[in-house]
């Protein structure tokens, strides 16, 4: 089988744990301070806050921000379900704006309509690592005064127009083993802004600056120096790893003629945490993934329920809303696999066993 992804562990990450272990010191400590040196300057931001997954990292940056009891907060249903359960975490409540069927992505056309007196930020989450239209979506945020944090779990090193992901509002990555930058789990909180990285950092750790001083009421969403040193080998090697995501990507765009492929915008650099065709005109989705598997092609479905079908979402009321692409699409998106390890003899068995479709 073709796995859909395969996290790279190399010598360097293995030699890297076990200096850990040999030094006595696990928990948060220089490696961890180490990553978010290499993650700033990797997303081309001044901070960058390690935490212990993509979800404590959002949920730290909605409390940095403010966010809790009251407010909305505008984004996507077709995310991986921790976007919005971070959201209701802080006792917000999410508002879903559909998406775009082109590139997967919250509609910036439809947000406006959404926001109300009670908005307080809109969560854009660059799905599959493609970059949201964040031009369009800051002159909202700009013109309506909300914070804007960004999902970029699956993107980084992604771009829009020349600059990174994370860089646009307040960044939110995971490293968690899938992701195209691992650590087994962790996540990372990007900014600018030094008064909100400190926020963030007292968020993290019990809200502790001094040791057993306590400023606000904290939690422990640390990163370990065992995680931190497995993603410091792996960021190392961020830009070889999105250009053979690239290249994978390019391969089978190029080859598949049987499904819909997915489509670049100029200004867009995709890192292609997965690479998505769709299915469309009502053909059997679910047939065809198993026919994939079967012929030991690891495809997979991300994701096929929309958040807001989710049980927890359908009992809040939220079941219902009218997101008819995020619906469709649902229904037609097949991921294949893209990532680094592949080898010439795995895309064109991807390639084949697609068109065979
Ligand atoms: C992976 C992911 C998260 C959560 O990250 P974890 O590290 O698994 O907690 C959030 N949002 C999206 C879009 C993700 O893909």
């Amino acid at each position: 089988m073709i796995p859909i992804s395969k996290p790279f562990i190399g010598e360097a990450e293995k030699a890297a744990v076990l200096e850990v272990l040999e030094s006595g010191m696990l928990a948060q400590g220089p490696r961890t301070a180490k990553l978010e040196e290499k993650w700033a300057a990797a997303c081309g931001v001044k901070f960058a806050i390690a935490t212990s997954s993509g979800t404590t990292a959002l949920h730290i940056a909605l409390l940095a921000h403010g966010i809790g009891p009251g407010a909305e907060v505008i984004t996507t249903p077709f995310t991986f379900v921790a976007s919005v359960n971070t959201i209701l975490y802080v006792g917000a409540r999410p508002v879903f704006v559909d998406i775009e069927a082109e590139t997967f992505n919250i509609n910036p056309d439809l947000i406006e309509a959404a926001i109300t007196p009670a908005t307080a930020a809109i969560m854009p989450v660059h799905l599959y690592g493609y970059p949201c239209d964040m031009a369009a979506i800051l002159a909202i945020a700009a013109r309506r005064n909300l914070v804007v944090i960004e999902d970029a779990a699956q993107a980084i090193g992604a771009d829009y127009r020349g600059k990174r992901v994370g860089g646009f509002g307040t960044g939110c990555f995971s490293l968690y083993a899938t992701k195209n930058v691992m650590s087994g789990e962790g996540g990372m909180i990007t900014t600018d802004d030094e008064t909100l990285a400190r926020q963030c950092r007292l968020l993290r750790n019990h809200g502790m600056e001094r040791r057993y001083y306590h400023d606000i009421l904290g939690y422990n969403f640390r990163m370990t120096d065992l995680h931190a040193a497995i993603g410091l080998a792996q960021i190392a090697r961020l830009e070889e790893f999105t250009a053979a995501r690239r290249a994978n990507a390019e391969y089978l765009t190029h080859g598949i003629e049987s499904v819909v492929t997915p489509a670049v915008r100029p200004g867009y650099g995709h890192v292609w945490h997965q690479y998505t065709v769709r299915m469309d005109g009502g053909r059997d989705r679910d047939a065809a993934v198993k026919q994939l598997n079967a012929a030991g092609v690891g495809a997979g479905i991300f994701y096929p329920v929309p958040a807001n079908r989710q049980r927890h979402l359908v009992e809040m009321g939220l079941g219902d809303a009218d997101l008819p692409v995020a619906e469709r699409l649902a229904q037609e998106v097949i991921s294949l696999p893209v990532h680094p390890q592949l080898s010439q003899a795995d895309l064109e068995t991807i390639v084949n066993e697609v068109n065979r479709l």
